[in-house]
């Protein structure tokens, strides 16, 4: 028996902390959580360890009591969190902060009932519903899709109370989801490609290896996935499937409940008490399958036997703030823990895990086509350089929309920027509209209202009728955006239906769920959107994609942007001819011979890759190298400089090169001055042993804000 227990603190410390139990208290265990007096206050706090001594001897606190008699946590998710206190130098306490569920943390007891599943009675054989037209509805829902699982209700919009008014009728019926794995639906046959990539992971289910699905939008990777997922859960084991963005690819998650009935998804968009029962059933086992983004990479699986990472070259993977973690390379790392295997699929790899293929690290299966006739998009360039543009558009694109809606199909307008122009200003004298607390120009909004919006600080400011500098009143907009592609498209096509697609018009996910189930059955029609429009949907009828704007990304000074401008046009592009007829992109350029675009468009994203990793390679940039910036943020500019300076000074004579620190991009946000710096290593425990030194520097929050970002997704 012992009577201390080791205990992490939700908050941001360092160590850990030991607690006297007292006696007669329930014991805890290794994974479960206690109620802990903490400061001034109390705390949940998970066990991670049990002893009979501790060097703080007679001067421990008892704890508060025990609430978990079995773990919640399983031991890998605590060796996960000390992986990832080491690796992203953030404190273990906020490290739990960050894995836990809100209600967790408040310490709600595990006690949930069994989830329940509700099928309709099929001997009551169309029954009559005269007025009842909602309940008719249900009805109809559940003949198509049952069983249908209680934590899908509010995403399929059933109604609890017009499932009871059934219930009385005796219509429905329900029985407790456990173990009620439905796998005997259809399967394709596979393509060639498709079945050795299922034959090369199937013989490896017990031993971790990560598996790389290269193929090309719409080769069927989701099919691999299903194939390989129905070996584990005939195993008895979970699987976890993260995905980028729930909202914008409800297909996904539809797409495996239409395969195995019973898929449980965990998101952010939830209640906390949702995702709290989301979280327990997977503690419990009761949930097997499980569909998730980048936060459900710390579910507390007990039998975990796969994890698979779609569009892994995702960037909301990696979390932009607190905890600074990718999702993508967490899953390797638990699957590594947990010797299971992992699978990262994409069309356009990331350049880190192409690394990790071409150093064999990862072992990769190509799915190079489209199965039956469905045809891989043709790429076009369109100079536009001396063009005459009307509303940001060529004379020329407007003509090739009007032939495709002439044909009867839909055609996707990428413009990546949300708002009506890029910016306002003066044609005498030069004068910009900016933000006054930030550094960066206004964007013109013309819809609902006209007004300038600042896209970092959200602050809104009336247009100017003119210049505040020299009174001229030749204020012009420059610069094309969402709202102005959607005014040129409904004035020169006025009878075909314009959606736009962006944040600002798309506020929620059913709004967009509709939109793009409509679309299915639509025929002509214009889509107008950002990247949106470029994650993971299909639109079967679109066979134009333009793309206005994007390849300015091959220009940015930022080393990623490349990557994700290729990956962005790609993607997009692979949304276009998925029926029977083939689909053309054509990207509107000022630099049509841009050595990164001529490589994407002659040879496809391989091409692009060869190049970028030479340019990555004599640029001594990861993933040649391993990169951390450290970030600062405050009000006194000065502060944020000498605060990094020293740092860097901290890690001078150590294995690291280091740049700056300067001025971020977006030099002043909401008022407050940003700086970063660099460190850069060859080897990556120098990296890891230069940013130990300095993790716990800590300084006043009112006067630096800083961080560490290991593997930044960016250098903004
Ligand atoms: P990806 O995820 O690679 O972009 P999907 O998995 O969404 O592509 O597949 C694209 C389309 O091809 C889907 O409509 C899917 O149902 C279909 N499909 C996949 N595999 C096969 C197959 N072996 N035979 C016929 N159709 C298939
Ligand atoms: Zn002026
Ligand atoms: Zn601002």
């Amino acid at each position: 028996m012992s009577d201390i227990v080791q205990v992490a603190i939700p908050r941001p410390v360092w160590q850990e902390y030991d607690y006297l139990v007292p006696e007669g208290a329930l014991p805890p265990v290794v994974g479960g959580r206690v109620r802990i007096p903490f400061g001034h206050s109390v705390a949940t706090g998970i066990v991670l360890g049990l002893k009979r001594q501790s060097k703080h001897g007679a001067k421990l606190k008892p704890i508060d009591r025990t609430i978990d008699a079995v773990p919640v946590l399983p031991a890998d998710l605590l060796h996960l969190a000390a992986w990832i206190s080491d690796y992203y130098h953030f404190p273990i306490g906020s490290v739990f902060e960050t894995m836990l569920p809100r209600e967790a943390l408040r310490g709600r007891n595990i006690d949930v009932e069994p989830e329940k599943q509700w099928c309709p009675v099929r001997e009551a054989a169309s029954p009559e519903f005269k007025n009842a037209h909602r309940q008719a509805q249900l009805w109809k829902l559940l003949e198509k899709r049952s069983p249908i699982l209680e934590s899908n209700f509010r995403e399929l919009g059933v109604d609890r109370k017009v499932l009871e008014a059934l219930d009385r009728k005796g219509l429905v019926r329900w029985d407790y989801v456990e173990g009620n794995y439905d796998y005997r639906r259809s399967n394709f046959a596979l393509t060639d490609e498709q079945r050795i990539a299922v034959d090369s992971i199937v013989p490896n289910l017990d031993d971790f290896g990560v598996h790389v699905l290269d193929g090309v939008t719409g080769s069927g990777k989701t099919e691999v996935y299903i194939q390989v997922i129905r070996h584990v859960l005939n195993r008895g084991k979970q699987v976890l499937v993260l995905v980028p963005e729930i909202s914008l690819t409800p297909q996904t998650a539809e797409t495996f409940r239409s395969r195995f009935g019973n898929v449980a998804v965990l998101h952010s968009m939830k209640t906390n008490i949702q995702r709290f029962n989301v979280w327990s059933r997977i503690g419990s086992g009761e949930h097997r399958l499980v569909i998730g983004t980048r936060s459900a990479v710390f579910a507390p699986f007990h039998n975990l036997g796969l994890v698979v990472v779609d569009e892994e070259h995702d960037t909301s993977y990696k979390q932009a703030e607190s905890l600074r973690y990718s999702a993508r390379d967490l899953a390797v790392v638990r699957a590594n823990l947990l010797r299971i295997p992992c699978i990262l699929g994409s069309a356009t790899l990331s350049m880190e895990t192409l690394h990790n293929v071409s150093r064999g690290r990862y072992s990769v299966s190509k799915l190079s086509h489209r199965p039956g006739t469905a045809q891989m998009p043709t790429f076009n360039v369109l100079d536009i350089r001396g063009h005459q543009l009307n509303g940001g558009m060529s004379p020329i694109l407007v003509s090739k929309i009007r032939q495709h809606l002439a044909a009867d199909a839909q055609v996707l307008i990428l413009i990546n920027r949300r708002g009506y122009a890029r910016s306002v200003n003066c044609s005498d004298c030069g004068w910009i509209a900016t933000c006054t607390s930030c550094d960066v120009k206004l964007t013109l909004h013309e819809v609902p209202v006209s007004q300038l919006i600042c896209h970092y600080c959200e602050g809104k400011t009336p247009v100017p009728e003119s210049c505040p500098d020299c009174e001229s009143d030749r204020v012009r907009s420059v610069g094309v955006a969402t709202q102005q592609i959607e005014e040129t498209i409904r004035n020169t096509f006025q009878d075909v239906p314009v959606y736009r697609v962006d944040s600002d018009a798309a506020s929620t996910s059913n709004k967009l769920e509709r939109l793009f189930k409509e679309l299915h059955t639509q025929q002509r029609c214009i889509l107008v959107g950002t990247q949106m429009l470029a994650k993971g949907h299909h639109f079967p009828n679109v066979t134009l994609v333009a793309v206005i704007g994007a390849d300015a990304g091959f220009l940015s000074p930022d080393f990623r942007a490349p990557e994700r401008t290729a990956q962005l046009i790609v993607q997009v592009a692979g949304r276009a001819g998925r029926a029977e007829r083939r689909g053309e992109v054509w990207i509107q350029s000022h630099d049509p011979f841009n050595p990164n675009m001529r490589a994407l468009v002659e040879e496809g994203y391989s091409g692009f890759v060869r190049r970028e990793q030479q340019t990555r390679e004599a640029a001594s940039m990861p993933p040649v190298t391993h990169l951390a910036v450290l970030r600062a943020e405050g009000t006194n500019a000065v502060e944020q400089e000498e605060f990094l300076e020293d740092r860097l000074n901290d890690v001078k004579n150590m294995h690291v090169e280091t740049l700056g620190p300067v001025p971020s991009p977006i030099a002043r946000v909401s008022s407050r001055w940003r700086y970063h710096a660099a460190l850069i290593a060859r080897n990556r425990r120098h990296l890891h042993e230069a940013l130990k030194t300095i993790e716990r520097v800590s300084v006043p929050r009112s006067k630096v804000r800083w961080s560490i970002d290991v593997d930044p997704a960016d250098m903004a």
